[in-house]
């Protein structure tokens, strides 16, 4: 059962307020918040526990080292991958992108290669592919979007030659919200041998996810995104592949054995875990997956699904109001304009009222040229929003319209 109020109680910032005001929290695309369970769990590890992993014969560090084990099941469980060696930790998305771009790209990347991304790309899905194309004379290719924020699937198979080595897409936007065809997009890429990075940092938290059923080749995304720490992200990579890239960092951990003639690497995952990992903050992850499966996914996707059709139709009543995205898959993220009123200003006022919303270019600076807009402010969801707080959010955005003169 989807219990809000008791869901709500798990987050102890809920009880803070603002410049005298409750907190209005519509920032959960930015960093969710985290549950006690979560916080509680990392304290104890720091308090009672802590040992470096991997590397002890004492009571402590095999402690750490189990549950640091026990996260990674958790993480394989949870987006159902075939084994934990395809489960690597890293700091984020964002890392994680890198690292497939670096390693994937060393082995597999030459010169007159393409890669093809999307126009509504989270930079962290540009820029490391950029800089790849760079190294190795390839040639990024881009996707676009159509009006409502909706990939062109035609435009799509047209640049899919079987010079694409790879494909990198966001599963949502976060921007857009659009949910894309990933499904179709990664059965079409591998007709021409290419292979697929399905960015999840919107979507683990929103959509059950199967990697193996979706069959990416890569699955990326964040803790923070989905009520864990910051700091610690994850990247699953099919094992086949993953054992034909090179490792990125060098160091402790990611070795089996090292000889100034010749070293050699360690056995997946831990080649591409060099140096001591965020291990509480991994600890901290399980914890707040099995937070997010005792409340089960299908569950907050059908609450969230709920609140999203409920704030799209209040926020369409404010005058003035333009909404950028209104894909027919959409997920938890609306993306909007009033009149002429500056993103920021619309921001700065709405934070009076105590209402968090993201403002400016949202790491995705082509989505804001497509609109021909210098940013955009942003409101997203997390399962512990409700009606009540879209309530005020669009009698907060009303009052600042009004302020301008508008409505
Ligand atoms: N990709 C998408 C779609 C995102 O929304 C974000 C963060 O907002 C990222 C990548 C980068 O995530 P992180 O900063 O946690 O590495």
């Amino acid at each position: 059962m989807f219990d809000i109020c008791k869901i709500r109680a798990d987050f102890p910032i809920f009880q803070e307020e603002i410049y005298g005001k409750p907190l209005i929290y519509l920032d959960s695309g930015a960093t969710s918040q985290r549950p006690r369970q979560v916080v509680d769990k990392m304290t104890e590890y720091y308090l009672r526990y802590n040992s470096n992993v991997h590397r002890g014969v004492h009571y402590l560090s095999n402690i750490c080292t189990d549950a640091n084990e026990e996260a990674r099941r958790v993480v394989q469980q949870f987006v159902h991958a075939a084994s934990e060696k395809e489960i690597v930790f890293t700091r984020g998305t964002t890392e994680s992108i890198n690292l497939v771009a670096y390693t994937f790209g060393e082995a597999f990347i030459g010169e007159g290669d393409e890669i093809l991304v999307t126009e509504m790309e989270h930079h962290a899905n540009i820029v490391p592919w950029q800089m790849l194309c760079e190294r190795k004379g390839a040639k990024l290719k881009v996707v676009p979007f159509n009006e409502a924020g909706e990939l062109d699937l035609a435009a799509f198979e047209r640049l899919l030659t079987d010079r694409v080595k790879l494909v990198g897409v966001a599963y949502v936007s976060n921007v857009l919200g659009t949910v894309n065809p990933v499904e179709t997009i990664i059965r079409k890429a591998h007709a021409v041998g290419a292979r697929v990075l399905i960015d999840g940092a919107q979507a683990v938290q929103h959509i059950a996810v199967d990697v193996q059923a979706l069959d990416c080749d890569f699955f990326v995304f964040s803790g923070h995104k989905i009520y864990g720490p910051t700091g610690v992200g994850v990247l699953y990579g099919k094992e086949e592949l993953l054992e034909q890239m090179p490792p990125w960092q060098g160091g402790g951990e990611m070795i089996r054995e090292v000889r100034f003639e010749k070293t050699t690497y360690n056995e997946l995952p831990f080649k591409f875990e060099a140096g001591t990992p965020d291990f509480i903050g991994i600890i901290g992850l399980g914890e707040a997956l099995k937070y997010v499966n005792a409340i089960g996914l299908p569950e907050i996707a059908s609450y969230e699904h709920a609140l999203l059709a409920y704030a799209m139709r209040q926020i369409k009543e404010v005058p003035g109001m333009r909404i950028f995205g209104e894909a027919a898959c959409k997920s938890s993220v609306i993306s909007f304009a009033v009149g002429d009123i500056h993103h920021s200003d619309m921001g700065v006022l709405l934070d009076k009222m105590g209402i968090a919303v993201r403002t400016g270019q949202l790491c995705a600076e082509p989505v804001m040229q497509h609109y021909g807009v210098t940013g955009m402010v942003r409101a997203s969801l997390g399962m512990y929003n409700t009606e009540e707080e879209i309530d005020i959010l669009c009698g907060g955005i009303k009052r600042v319209a009004k302020m301008f003169g508008i409505g």
